[in-house]
């Protein structure tokens, strides 16, 4: 891509970043390299750097190109899912003995990663309130901490984390920040140009935005962590194949405009909530009852489509209306066109039960979709009626 197009608008860098028409053919959109190997001219001849697809293959250059550049960063890697990107930082950037600072209502899978993998191969965790600078800065162990990890909107209680003010307290100790950026994507939020160092996405969410790929990328913007983030993407091997690069850079396209309506759709939806009488509390940062209203309001262009709300009958009153919902399906994940309602504590949460992790049995959590929103709100009628 040309320097200007570099810094062309965001839809303009998600439509042409890293996709140029091909040279051979002037085919518009970035075909799917299905190729494990390249042709040499010559031995050590190679075309473009190419030469064995896990080093890299053209399809997925071209998501890594595009993601890199709607975050603003200087390096993007893709990863064949979220959890295999996180993997792959934690062992480029930490060491046994080091020590991690993690959001206390991370991503249960997330955690599950720091828990149950990460320390068991000594690396230490410690979780702390993301909306609290104060006990991140409390939780951090200079000298020992490598990472600062936040996540913002937080799952699924969407706490917000001040990302320049966490990148300052994370600097002074010398720790890194990483963002998992998941919730808001990069349309909504850029965190390496608030001051953090590395970008963390489950591609599998909005980015992809189609429920039809599971996928993850890392955005750096430090040459030096890019070198090795690059060195240990190839010697773990974790990388997203062709086909998925292909549907991810598809999804990409397309981010500007479908974030724009899931957040249309998550306002409605939640003025429509809050008068509800089966309603106890309505969670969404765009509220300004939300503690973390302010922050979010500096930080974010819109509040994403990410809605949480608790029932005043308790946990079965919350199964139910998710048993009950039609148009919002009953499912796991989030950021897809479609709308999905689930229940933290019994299903993406379940695996933190117990721990300081856990979340409320009342809470519902929505992925408000790009559906007509009138449907939407008629569904949530009729799943909460009593
Ligand atoms: C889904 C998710 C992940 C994990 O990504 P996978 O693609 O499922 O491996 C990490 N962080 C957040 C916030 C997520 O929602």
């Amino acid at each position: 891509m040309t320097e200007q197009a570099q810094k062309a608008g965001f839809e303009t860098r998600a439509i042409h970043a890293g996709q140029d028409p091909d040279p051979t053919t002037g085919a518009v959109i970035p075909p799917i390299y299905a190729t494990s190997t390249y042709k040499q001219d010559g031995v050590g001849g190679l075309r473009n750097g190419y030469e064995y697809s896990r080093s890299a293959n053209p399809t997925r250059t071209a998501l890594e190109e595009c993601i890199a550049a709607l975050e603003e960063g200087e390096r993007g890697f893709a990863f064949a899912s979220g959890l295999a990107a996180e993997d792959t930082l934690l062992r480029a950037l930490c060491r046994p003995g080091d020590h991690v600072v993690i959001p206390d209502d991370a991503y249960g899978g997330s955690y599950r990663l720091f828990k149950k993998v990460a320390e068991p191969w000594g690396l230490n965790h410690t979780p702390a309130q993301v909306a609290d600078v104060d006990a991140v800065r409390a939780a951090i162990q200079p000298g020992t901490t490598k990472l600062v990890w936040v996540e913002t909107p937080t799952n699924p209680l969407l706490n917000i984390g001040d990302i320049a003010a966490i990148a300052s307290v994370a600097h002074d100790a010398g720790a890194l920040l990483v963002v998992d950026n998941t919730f808001a994507s990069p349309y909504l939020q850029q965190p390496l140009t608030l001051g953090a160092d590395i970008v963390v996405h489950s591609t599998t969410k909005y980015c992809g935005g189609h429920s039809d790929v599971v996928g993850g990328a890392l955005v750096v913007r430090d040459h030096e962590v890019a070198e090795q983030l690059a060195f240990h993407q190839n010697s773990i091997g974790g990388v997203a194949g062709p086909f998925d690069s292909f549907l991810v850079l598809r999804g990409l396209r397309t981010l500007g405009v479908r974030m724009d309506r899931h957040c249309d759709n998550a306002e409605k939806v939640v003025e429509f909530l809050q008068g509800h009488d089966a309603v106890s509390q309505v969670i969404y940062p765009g509220l300004e009852e939300h503690p973390g209203h302010t922050v979010a309001s500096k930080q974010m262009k819109r509040y994403g489509g990410i809605v949480s709300f608790r029932v005043k009958d308790g946990e079965q009153r919350a199964l139910d209306a998710c048993a009950k919902a039609n148009v919002f399906t009953l499912g796991e994940s989030l950021g897809g066109v479609e709308s999905l309602i689930e229940h933290p504590g019994r299903m993406t949460h379940a695996s933190v039960a117990g721990t300081e992790l856990e979340v409320p049995a009342d809470l519902v959590r929505l992925s408000v979709g790009i559906e007509t929103a009138d449907d939407l709100i008629a569904d949530l009628d009729q799943a909460l009626a009593g």
